[in-house]
């Protein structure tokens, strides 16, 4: 969940522990909710549901039009169903654990205005009867894959956690687990207590400048979800610094340059730029620059998007561009009235029946008898085939090879 408000939040912390300045700077840009967003909001509060509903608390199940979908029934059953598998072992480990949903966590002894909400906290005794802190976050998303190892977001839930309940439980060991269904990850990290509290003593100057908007501006993936990003000169820079290494032979054109003192339109001219490659670029070395891509792309996407929003939502002209209309396919302004007019005119056929879903099924009949009526009907096609980098936690899987470019 966003830690709303929260200046230097635990879910942003990636972002100011590697960029100090950030924060600030990004104070004058609007906080835009996106539909990823509400989405991942929307099963959070599901999830919350289901895991008050095993507690037997009384609660209502939220209800959305857009998100509340099968998909997202089956993330947050996932998710419920890790949540519930823990306590029931911190159960078995002989204690009745404190368990907190959606808690908020003040850690604000190490970053000033620091607080967020763990989306589950749970302190009871691990295996080998030693007091044990469980921190679980739900992410919904599966844009991003969300390693545990270490994760500053739930390190700093962690320190929240352990101040508010450090002092009443002989906390020992600290479990922080990512629950992200949708890039089938399930991580766990583990630590022991004074590790943790080390790395927070050890962020404490980093959150000072982070308060103060000091510090140096360092572009990396944490500039992700930055609302400063699309004028950030530092992003701006390393980008073209990274298109010009990849694609420019630096040498040769500074040799080129140095014959020239001109730096105008008509110096250009007689001194082209010199690329690396004039002819085809071979496989290997596209392969080589692949990592540099994407962070070019991602900038010039947001640089791409801000522009547009300008255009596009506050009107402002930009010299060479147009704002168009986008296609759009013809709809009934009137469904009753096409029915009734169609109908009285002797067409009768005007309804589809469909199937209900697989979800639908299983609520209907309950998982088990589901299973035993249906299980084996049931499988799971494999999914489109997509290169991502080796730090994805998927299995790698043999692909064809239609087409192959061996360039000479
Ligand atoms: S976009 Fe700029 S200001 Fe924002 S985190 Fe990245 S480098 Fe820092």
């Amino acid at each position: 969940m966003p830690d709303v408000h929260a200046f230097l939040g635990a879910s942003n912390s990636k972002q100011w522990l590697h960029c100090p300045p950030s924060r600030r700077l990004e104070e004058e840009f609007p906080n835009e909710s996106s539909i990823y967003a509400e989405e991942g909001t929307f099963a959070h509060s599901l999830g919350e549901y289901k895991i008050r509903r095993y507690l037997q608390e009384t609660v209502t199940r939220p209800e959305s039009d857009t998100y509340d979908t099968e998909e997202i029934d089956e993330i947050t059953d996932i998710y419920a169903e890790f949540v519930i598998t823990v306590i029931e072992r911190m159960k078995r480990n002989g204690c009745e654990p404190l368990v907190r949903v959606e808690e908020r966590v003040d850690f604000s002894h190490i970053a000033p205005t620091g607080f967020g909400t763990a989306d589950m906290l749970i302190v009871g005794r691990d295996e080998d009867g030693r007091g044990l802190m469980h921190i679980i976050d739900l992410k919904a998303g599966a844009g991003v894959f969300v390693d545990s190892d270490h994760n500053s977001q739930l390190s700093l839930y962690a320190l929240g956690g352990l101040h508010e309940y450090g002092a009443i439980f002989p906390i020992e060991v600290v479990r922080m687990t990512i629950v992200q269904p949708r890039l089938d990850n399930i991580s766990t990290f583990e630590c022991v207590r004074e590790e943790l509290e080390e790395w927070g003593e050890s962020i404490k100057p980093i959150a000072k400048l982070a308060y103060e908007g000091k510090g140096e501006q360092c572009p990396g993936d944490w500039c992700r979800f930055c609302r400063a990003k699309p004028v950030c000169r530092a992003c701006a820079e390393e980008a073209l610094a990274l298109a010009r290494e990849e694609f420019m032979d630096l040498d040769a054109e500074e040799a080129s340059l140095s014959s020239s003192s001109e730096n105008t339109m008509e110096g250009y001219e007689r001194n082209p730029p010199v690329f690396k490659h004039p002819g085809l670029i071979p496989l290997s070395e596209l392969i080589e620059i692949l990592p540099s891509l994407s962070r070019i792309a991602s900038w010039i996407e947001t640089v791409y998007s801000f522009i547009s929003a300008e255009a596009v939502s506050h009107g402002v002209p930009i010299p060479g561009y147009k704002v168009v209309e986008g296609r759009t396919k013809r709809i009934f302004t009137d469904t009753d009235a096409v029915v009734e007019t169609a109908m009285q005119n002797g067409y009768t056929n005007l309804y589809k029946q469909q199937l209900i879903t697989l979800t639908e099924f299983e609520k209907m009949m309950g998982k088990k008898r589901f299973n035993e009526l249906l299980g084996g009907y049931v499988a799971k096609p494999p999914g489109k085939l997509t290169l991502v980098p080796e730090s994805d936690p998927r299995p790698a899987v043999e692909p064809g090879s239609d087409f192959e470019y061996i360039p000479e």
